[in-house]
């Protein structure tokens, strides 16, 4: 039984969340972190979006996430969610905005994930390996 759920976690990982589970991912964290109180109208993946990992319009409670998100760890995927899901209760990211983080406990890894995987995309491509 255990070997089929490391099996379910493992694929579980690395499929996509669709919107739907998107949403209701949003849902439970603004439960934990927020008491509910940050409750988006929409959460969904866009592909438009490559400097950023996500934004919010709080006057319409709408969340999006970059696609470049997709199959990264769930506590990467998490804490983007966190953050834009904050923004709906503080604009700006002022000292009440960080308060409502710090119950994340994955913040400092999540943060290292990310700048890793930036800090991979500027490496030149190793001749070979990757153009051919
Ligand atoms: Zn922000």
């Amino acid at each position: 039984m255990t070997v089929m759920l490391d099996k379910l976690a493992a694929q579980e990982s690395k499929r996509a969340l669709g919107d739907g589970e998107l949403a209701e991912r949003a849902r439970r964290l603004s439960e934990q972190y927020f008491d509910g109180r940050a409750r988006p109208t929409s959460v969904r993946w866009v592909t438009n979006q490559n400097t950023r990992w996500g934004s919010c319009t709080p006057a319409e409670g709408s969340i999006r996430l970059s696609h470049r998100l997709q199959g990264m760890p769930e506590y990467v995927v998490d804490y983007v969610l966190l953050h834009e899901l904050a923004h709906l209760l503080v604009p700006g990211h002022g000292p009440r905005f960080w308060r409502l983080l710090e119950g994340y406990p994955r913040t400092e890894r999540a943060r290292g994930y990310l700048e890793g995987v930036v800090a991979a995309e500027r490496l030149p491509h190793v001749p070979g390996a990757r153009d051919e």
